[in-house]
């Protein structure tokens, strides 16, 4: 008999993992793709934003304030000054970018995945990849693996299977079907932390790749700052990524070119006398406005005010017409996933004693920013040492 069983190599379960080991069980980890922490890999190739270093009230706000209180209590049990000790207690220094995001000095994720999973293995990790879990009755669990189909009886396991977007690497969500057969609450996944789908007009190609810099977007009641970039396809990047709740919502989409500038302000400097200047060196000189930040106002501003007031509302609130979110398997991540309803205050699965889950297949949603993985690490670790102390042997 299996003592402790992790399925699902991602952050979430290495975490569930290495509290179970530290805590003198025996743990197996087995993961369907042929290596471990493929998604972990992709999120440094960008820079492994592996927390928010700030307050802990703005932290959890940044949650929605629907967030469960088990959410709540795992977060608070290790936050962002946890990550961070963890992560250098792995001999990874950090750094704190100027909002306060935490990355390793190495920026991506391999040299931090290397050392855990060394620490992983001298503590007695056994594990086996290109192993996918089927299925499952009662704690007799079903996978295909390269020698057939193996089985595998535990007693605790902690299902560490991701959510549904960048199925290529490994979290597919097809686990969820196998789930909900078995009587357990899913929420369908939805995508969140993704761009939205723009159909631009051919003025707009050569500013494909373009950033549009220090803006601020509104959808709903969601304001965000920060950067997006346009691409062939729309709206993209971390500026964008927040208002996805909202947008699924069907909220509209307004963009603020130069959301430090009041609307006074903007109207005073447009109204500057403009000389012999073209309009949009009139608007690069008064307002500092990017080629690409011209172009899309004027994408979507018809007609073209003339009256300074009445532009500077237009670059204050240019209307961003979209046709939705871009699809879920591009999304940085999923809302959706295994239902609070069904898990008690240790993540266990209330109607499978023994049974535990974690990480982005749960039911929360968060932005990026290094709140994602936060909390992967705290549910791991919160479920891990629950079920440490599980059914002994
Ligand atoms: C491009 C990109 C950039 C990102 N950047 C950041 C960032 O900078 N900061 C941040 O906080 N977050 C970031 N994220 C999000 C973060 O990577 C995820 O939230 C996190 O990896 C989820 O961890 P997890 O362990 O729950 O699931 P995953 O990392 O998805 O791991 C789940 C594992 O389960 C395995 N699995 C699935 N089904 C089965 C099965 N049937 N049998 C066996 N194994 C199975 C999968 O192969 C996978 O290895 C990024 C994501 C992407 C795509």
């Amino acid at each position: 008999m299996t003592d402790a069983l992790v399925i699902g190599g991602g952050p979430a379960g290495l975490m569930a993992a290495e509290a179970l080991l530290q805590a003198g069980r025996a743990v197996t980890l087995v993961e369907a793709k042929p290596s471990i922490g493929r998604k972990f890999l992709m999120a440094g190739k960008s820079g492994l934003n592996l927390t928010k270093m700030q307050a802990f009230g703005p932290f959890l706000a940044s949650y929605g304030a629907s967030l469960h209180p088990t959410m709540r209590a795992c977060l608070k049990s290790f936050g962002p000054d946890e990550v961070k000790a963890w992560t250098e207690g792995m001999g990874q220094t950090t750094f704190a970018g100027s909002t306060g995001r935490l990355f390793p000095d190495a920026m991506k994720a391999s040299p931090l995945l290397r050392a855990w999973l060394a620490r992983l293995d001298g503590l007695g990790l056994e594990r086996h990849t290109r192993w996918r879990w089927v299925d499952w009755e009662r704690n007799i669990h079903h996978f295909d693996t390269p020698e057939g189909p193996r089985v595998l009886t535990p007693r605790v396991t902690v299902f560490a299977l991701g959510g549904a977007s960048w199925a290529r690497l490994g979290s597919d969500g097809q686990w969820a079907e196998r789930f909900a057969a078995n009587g357990i609450t899913v929420a369908p996944f939805q995508p969140s932390n993704v761009g939205v789908v723009v159909e631009w007009s051919e003025h707009m190609t050569r500013h494909f790749g373009a950033p549009l810099k220090g803006i601020a977007l509104h959808a709903g009641d969601t304001l965000s700052r920060g950067e997006a970039v346009i691409s062939k396809r729309g709206l993209e990047g971390g500026g964008v990524y927040p208002l996805a709740p909202a947008l699924r919502e069907g909220a509209a989409l307004t963009l603020d070119l130069l959301p430090d500038l009041g609307l006074e302000a903007v109207a005073n400097r447009l109204a500057k006398p403009k000389g012999k200047a073209s309009l949009s060196n009139h608007l690069r000189r008064v307002l500092k406005l990017s080629p690409a930040a011209q172009a899309i106002a004027r994408e979507f501003v018809h007609p073209w005010p003339d009256d300074p007031s009445v532009l500077a509302q237009a670059v204050k609130a240019v209307p961003i017409r979209h046709s939705g979110l871009r699809p879920m398997d591009e999304a940085i991540s999923t809302a959706g996933g295994v239902s609070f309803d069904a898990l008690d205050d240790t993540l266990m699965l209330k109607d499978r004693p023994g049974t535990f889950c974690v990480g982005e297949m749960l039911d929360w949603d968060a932005p990026t920013g290094g709140y994602l993985l936060t909390a992967c690490f705290a549910t791991g670790l919160w479920a891990g040492r629950h079920a440490a102390e599980y059914d002994r042997p």
